[in-house]
């Protein structure tokens, strides 16, 4: 594996590449890699000729910078993982590389009401940082494919959008939620959750589950409501939001219908450590 730390050195690195028809597949991460990660990973080597993963944590796309401080750094563990599942290229770019005229956004994303509702509501501005990296690295790396997982659903329809209005030629590969046994999905904030902090998280799965049995026979209101204080009851400290949308349009629905598939999400706490997940409800 390449270690890249410096723009032009990649830039020119994957031009030479590229002039000799490889194919190349990226995955932009904030490290504190896991299995989730690495599943993006291997996805990408079978698909792409060469392999590029970022680490880079983007100080712009947190709303709160306490949270910033917080997020977790494991570099030297992560050199290691991405070593041996045999990725390529790791950029390790400085916020100096990635801002060379600071941090200050400079223009708006025009993402409509992605940047209004559920984690566009809860995390204001947090779609706007999150357009203005991936922008900046779809720019230095223009990959042919970019792998993004589906636990981050929204920010997936967000660089879905991204990509459409600024018409860059890359397709966008979106790779199912991996999950820890208990069901709690795979994030770099579990590492700031204890062992029974861990056991609270796993109920934003079986919340999920919940909601995929009865959905077709309950009023969506009073299933959230159920939800909501479950998980309450259950020792979250916080619940955002517990919503179904419709899973192609991203739209919130209140009701079931039939034949068009539905996406249930939530967002909550556990302690100070925020914590999202969502599920594809299938219908017959
Ligand atoms: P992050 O480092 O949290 O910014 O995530 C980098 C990429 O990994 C994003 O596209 C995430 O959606 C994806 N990802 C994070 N957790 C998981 C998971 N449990 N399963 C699959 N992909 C994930």
């Amino acid at each position: 594996m390449i270690l890249v730390k410096r723009t032009l050195d990649l830039e020119n690195y994957l031009d030479s590449f590229r002039k000799d028809g490889g194919s190349v597949g990226f995955i932009p991460t904030m490290g504190a890699l896991h299995g989730g990660h690495m599943s993006l990973l291997n996805l990408c080597n079978k698909q792409a000729d060469i392999t590029v993963c970022s680490i880079f944590v983007n100080p712009t796309q947190f709303t709160d910078y306490s949270d910033f401080l917080k997020y977790p750094v494991t570099i030297e563990a992560d050199i290691f993982e991405l070593e041996q599942a045999g990725c390529d290229i790791l950029f390790l770019p400085s916020v100096e590389e990635i801002y060379p005229t600071g941090t200050r956004i400079s223009k708006v994303f025009e993402l409509g009401e992605l940047d209004h509702f559920l984690e566009g509501k809860y995390r204001p501005g947090h779609f706007q940082g999150v357009c203005q990296v991936v922008e900046r690295l779809l720019e230095i790396v223009k990959p042919d494919m970019l792998f993004l997982g589906q636990k981050d659903y929204q920010q997936c329809m967000v660089i879905n959008k991204l990509i459409e209005t600024t018409g860059m030629p890359v397709s966008v590969v979106i790779v199912e939620t991996i999950r820890e046994p208990t069901g709690l999905a795979m994030s770099s904030r579990n590492m700031r959750l204890n062992q029974s902090e861990k056991k609270i998280a796993a109920g934003i799965y079986a919340c999920l589950i919940e909601i995929k049995n009865d959905f077709q026979v309950k009023s969506f209101p009073v299933l959230l409501n159920e939800v909501k204080e479950k998980l309450v009851n259950s020792g979250f400290s916080r619940v955002e939001y517990v919503a179904i949308t419709n899973a192609g349009t991203f739209e919130i629905i209140d009701k079931f219908e039939k034949g068009k598939p539905a996406m249930a999400l939530i967002a909550a706490y556990v302690g100070d450590v925020r914590l999202i997940d969502n599920m594809v409800l299938t219908t017959p």
